[in-house]
């Protein structure tokens, strides 16, 4: 696979962010680019200003796509795309993440499974597959600068990680990947957001923000209710911080390692119950 190159406006939007904040130093900048420098505190106007793709192609379009977005580029430039299927102006909006970390693929056929069984009716359903496609690349738990997305967000995060292996990164989403997620979930206001991961075998029901959901999930999944504690307190995880500072509720969802067609089904058809059950809570 080539790494495809990020538009020329990213760049540009990058210098202004040496000029502020010194968060792409390296980035590499064309000498004749217009400097728009962005107002201080701006931190995710890079994200922002991502293109939102036009018209899916013709290709999505017959796959049931209503909308792709580029919500931002991974370190090493690959795209992370959020497709939109059903109703584009329903209030009851879900986003389902098929997978964060890179060695942990178990939710990506789950993803594109409800790809093709669409939205319920009357609701609007963003699909990611991949939120960390450079890990997914090296089989790797972390991005490309060896950086735990679940640990790099902004909720309770802290400089040191447990281990190498739970790096949360230099500061609070430092990572482009991180910016990609918080920009795109601010904007589309999701009811309800399902992340999955591998191999805890479990529902989360960690600092669960409805019971209900959790409860029902697992129910439908054949799944365990358990509480992913991060083995001490969660830090600079994506539930953690949409459930303090959105109105929805997320989810992680800890998939068994053995994944088979029959699972892969029961376990859509559990996700597309969950947009139903949650209360539209930006109606
Ligand atoms: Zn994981």
């Amino acid at each position: 696979m080539t790494t495809p190159t990020p538009p020329r406006t990213l760049l540009r939007i990058g210098v202004g962010f040496v000029v502020t904040g010194g968060l792409l130093a390296s980035a590499a900048v064309p000498a004749s680019a217009a400097v728009a420098i962005p107002a201080a505190g701006a931190q995710f106007i890079l994200t922002n200003m991502m293109p939102v793709s036009g018209p899916p192609t013709p290709a999505e379009r017959s796959a049931g796509v209503v909308a792709a977005r580029t919500i931002g580029y991974s370190v090493q430039g690959r795209k992370i795309v959020a497709r939109l299927y059903g109703s584009p102006d329903a209030t009851r909006v879900s986003v389902m993440i098929g997978s964060m970390h890179g060695n942990e693929p178990g939710g990506v056929p789950v993803a594109k499974r409800l790809e093709k069984l669409g939205a319920p009716n009357g609701t609007a359903m963003w699909v990611i597959r991949n939120l960390n496609p450079d890990g997914a690349r090296s089989n790797t738990r972390q991005n490309a600068n060896k950086v735990d997305l679940n640990r790099n967000g902004t909720y309770l995060w802290q400089a040191k990680g447990i281990s190498r292996e739970y790096y949360p990164g230099p500061s609070p989403a430092s990572e482009p990947e991180t910016k990609a997620y918080i920009s795109f979930l601010e904007s589309v206001k999701p009811d309800v957001v399902l992340i999955y991961h591998q191999h805890g075998n479990g529902v989360d029901s960690y600092r669960q923000k409805n019971a209900g959901l959790t409860q029902g999930l697992a129910a439908r999944m054949k799944l365990p209710v358990k509480s992913f504690d991060c083995l001490g307190e969660c830090r600079g995880t994506l539930a953690g911080w949409f459930n303090t500072s959105q109105a929805g509720a997320a989810l992680t969802v800890e998939l068994p390692a053995k994944v088979t067609t029959k699972r892969v089904k029961r376990w859509a058809k559990a996700a597309r119950w969950s947009i139903g059950y949650v209360p539209d809570v930006n109606r």
